[in-house]
C-alpha cells in the first residue's frame, strides 16, 4: 500500500477524532507544515511518515501511542531529531514529534532540574548555568537531552559527573498500554535501569528528573590546533597527557579540515589539522595547571584553550554540523592509541575526505568507569577512548564516495577496537552492532523489553527484541 491509500485507510473520521483529542498539531501529507516536519538533522534520510503528531502534552503522548497500536502503525519518537540512523522518522507510520515540549524547572537548593522531552542541551544549559549548575550534555548545543541519555549521554563533564544517564533520578513514561508511570531507583526500578543506556524501547519519555552539578559557569575549555604534517607527534604526545589527567579534564581529538567557523583565523580554514580540543569542569586557576602541558606543547597553529562560558563552549561546534547536510557515521571503543592505530588515523583521516568529513576520538575513563558495567543498562564502561568516523557532504551524488572512506576508516581501525560501540553512535547497522553496544547487559533488556513491550511496538530504534514468549517468563 502506497502513503496516500494508507492515509485514506485510516477512516478519516478516526483522524479527524485524534486531531480533537490533541492539544498540539497533527500533520497529514497533503497539510503545509508536512515537508517541513519530516526534515531531521541528518538530510540523507528521506523518510514520508502517515502522520506526524507534534505533541502539545503527555495527553497528546497517550492519544498517539494508542492511535498507532489501534491501527497497526508502525510508530517514532523525535526529541531533537539528531540521530543519525534517523530513527525518529517512520514510513507509512505515526511520528510523534516531541520537540515543542521545552518546560525546565531548575531548583537550586536541591540541585536538580526537570525537563520537558523536547529540551536541548542548548536549552538545559542556558536554565541550569544561570545557576552555575549543569550535567553532561552532548557537545553540540542542538542534540535533543532526551535521546542522548537514553543512549547515556557522553560530553565535556563526563570524565568528573559521569554520563548524562548517570545523573538521572526519575523518569515519566507513557507505556504502550497508553498508561503513565515513573522510574526510578524506587519505582518501576528494572525499566529505570534500562533507560539509562537502552534507549526508546521501552515507552515514551514524557519528563526527566536530574541531579545536577556546579560547573563554572566560567571554566576553561577550547582547542589547540596542531597541523596534520605533524601528527604523528602530536597524538603520541596526546596519549602521554591522558594518561595522567584528572577527572576533571575531559578531552576530544578532532581531525578534519578547519571549518570557516568565526573562531578559525581565514588562513587556516581548510587546513588539515589536529585539534586536541578540551573542558575543565573545575576552578579556572587549577584547569589552567592541568592543562598547561596541552597549551605547551610544539608549536600551535591556534591556542584557544582559555576561561569562557561552559555554555559558550557547548556551542562552539554547532556550526560544523548543521540540520540539512548528509551524515554517515561508523564508530567503536578502541583498545588504546597504539603507535599502529596512529599510524592508520593518519592513512585514513584526511584522505579522499570532504573538507566536511570529521573524526573524533573520545577520552572516556573518569567517573564513566567508575561505575559498575550491570549498574545502568549502558555498555562498554571500561572503554578508554571512542572513535567516531564521520562523513559530513552536502550533495547526493556524492553518497557512495562519502560512505566508502567512512567504511574503509573503519575497517582499518577495526584490530584496535575492543568490540563495544556506543548506541547513540550507530546508524542502521543490525543486531550484532546493538548487542555489542550492550554486552553483558543485552540480556537483561531483553527481558525488561519483554515486561513494558513484548509486541515490540517501540521497535522503530536501535531495538532491543524481546525474547521469544516460549523462552521467557
Ligand atoms: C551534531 C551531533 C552531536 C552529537 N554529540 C553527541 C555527544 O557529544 N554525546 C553523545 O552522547 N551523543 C551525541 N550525539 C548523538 C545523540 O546522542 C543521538 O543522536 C541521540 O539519539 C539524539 O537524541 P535526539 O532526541 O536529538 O534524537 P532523535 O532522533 O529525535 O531521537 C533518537 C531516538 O531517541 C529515542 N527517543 C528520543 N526521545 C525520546 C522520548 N521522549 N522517549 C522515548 N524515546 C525517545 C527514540 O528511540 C528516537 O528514535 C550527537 C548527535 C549529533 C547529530
Amino acid at each position: 500500500m502506497d502513503l496516500m491509500e494508507l492515509c485514506k485507510a485510516i477512516n478519516s473520521a478516526a483522524i479527524a477524532q485524534l486531531r480533537a483529542r490533541m492539544r498540539g498539531e497533527l500533520l497529514l501529507p497533503a497539510d503545509a507544515g508536512y515537508e517541513d516536519a519530516r526534515r531531521i538533522w541528518n538530510a540523507a534520510i528521506d523518510k514520508r511518515p502517515a502522520l506526524i503528531a507534534r505533541a502539545g502534552g503527555v495527553a497528546d503522548v497517550v492519544a498517539a501511542v494508542r492511535f498507532a497500536r489501534e491501527h497497526g502503525l508502525p510508530f517514532a519518537i523525535r526529541g531533537g531529531g539528531h540521530n543519525v540512523a534517523g530513527t525518529a522518522l517512520v514510513d507509512d507510520g505515526l511520528v510523534l514529534d516531541l520537540s515543542r515540549l521545552k518546560g525546565v524547572r531548575v531548583d537550586p537548593a536541591a540541585r536538580t532540574v526537570r525537563i520537558a522531552p523536547g529540551v536541548t542541551n542548548g536549552d538545559l544549559d542556558h536554565e541550569t548555568q544561570a545557576f552555575g549548575l549543569a550535567i553532561t550534555g552532548g557537545i553540540a548545543s542542538t542534540t535533543g537531552v532526551t535521546g542522548l541519555t537514553l543512549g547515556g549521554g557522553l560530553g565535556w563533564l563526563m570524565r568528573k559527573h559521569g554520563l548524562a544517564c548517570d545523573s538521572l533520578l526519575s523518569a515519566d513514561v507513557v507505556t504502550v498500554g497508553g498508561e503513565c508511570i515513573t522510574a526510578s531507583e524506587h519505582d518501576h526500578a528494572d525499566l529505570f535501569w534500562a533507560l539509562r543506556g537502552g534507549g526508546g524501547n521501552f515507552g515514551v519519555v514524557t519528563s526527566l528528573e536530574y541531579r545536577v552539578h556546579p560547573v563554572g559557569p566560567t571554566v576553561v575549555a577550547g582547542l589547540v590546533l596542531h597541523p596534520a604534517e605533524r601528527a604523528r607527534e602530536v597524538l603520541r604526545f596526546y596519549r602521554d597527557f591522558v594518561a595522567t589527567t584528572p577527572d576533571e579534564v575531559t578531552t576530544i581529538v578532532n581531525l578534519r579540515h578547519a571549518p570557516p567557523a568565526p573562531w578559525v583565523p581565514p588562513h587556516l580554514h581548510g587546513r588539515a589539522v589536529v585539534a586536541l580540543m578540551a573542558c575543565h569542569a573545575g576552578p579556572v586557576d587549577r584547569a589552567l595547571q592541568d592543562l598547561q602541558k596541552l597549551k605547551q606543547f610544539g608549536a600551535p597553529l591556534l591556542d584557544i584553550l582559555e576561561p569562557k562560558p561552559y555554555a559558550l563552549h557547548q556551542k562552539m561546534f554547532d556550526g560544523a554540523v548543521p540540520p540539512g547536510w548528509r551524515y554517515c557515521w561508523k564508530s567503536h571503543y578502541l583498545r588504546a592509541l597504539s603507535d599502529a592505530l596512529i599510524e592508520a588515523l593518519i592513512e585514513h583521516a584526511w584522505r579522499d575526505a570532504s573538507p566536511r568529513c570529521y573524526t573524533l576520538l573520545f577520552q572516556m575513563g573518569g567517573a564513566v568507569g567508575r561505575v559498575a558495567e550491570t549498574a545502568t543498562a549502558f555498555g562498554n564502561r571500561d572503554a578508554p577512548c571512542g572513535i567516531n568516523i564521520n562523513a559530513v557532504w552536502t550533495e547526493p551524488g556524492e553518497d557512495a564516495q562519502r560512505i566508502a572512506w567512512a567504511r574503509d576508516f573503519f575497517a582499518a581501525t577495526e584490530p584496535f577496537s575492543t568490540g563495544g560501540v556506543y548506541v547513540n553512535f550507530l546508524g542502521t547497522e543490525g543486531e550484532e552492532r546493538i548487542r555489542a553496544a550492550y554486552g553483558a547487559n543485552y540480556e537483561r533488556l531483553a527481558r525488561v523489553k519483554q515486561r513494558y513491550d513484548p509486541d515490540n511496538f517501540f521497535r522503530v530504534n536501535q531495538n532491543i527484541a524481546p525474547p521469544p514468549r516460549s523462552a521467557g517468563g
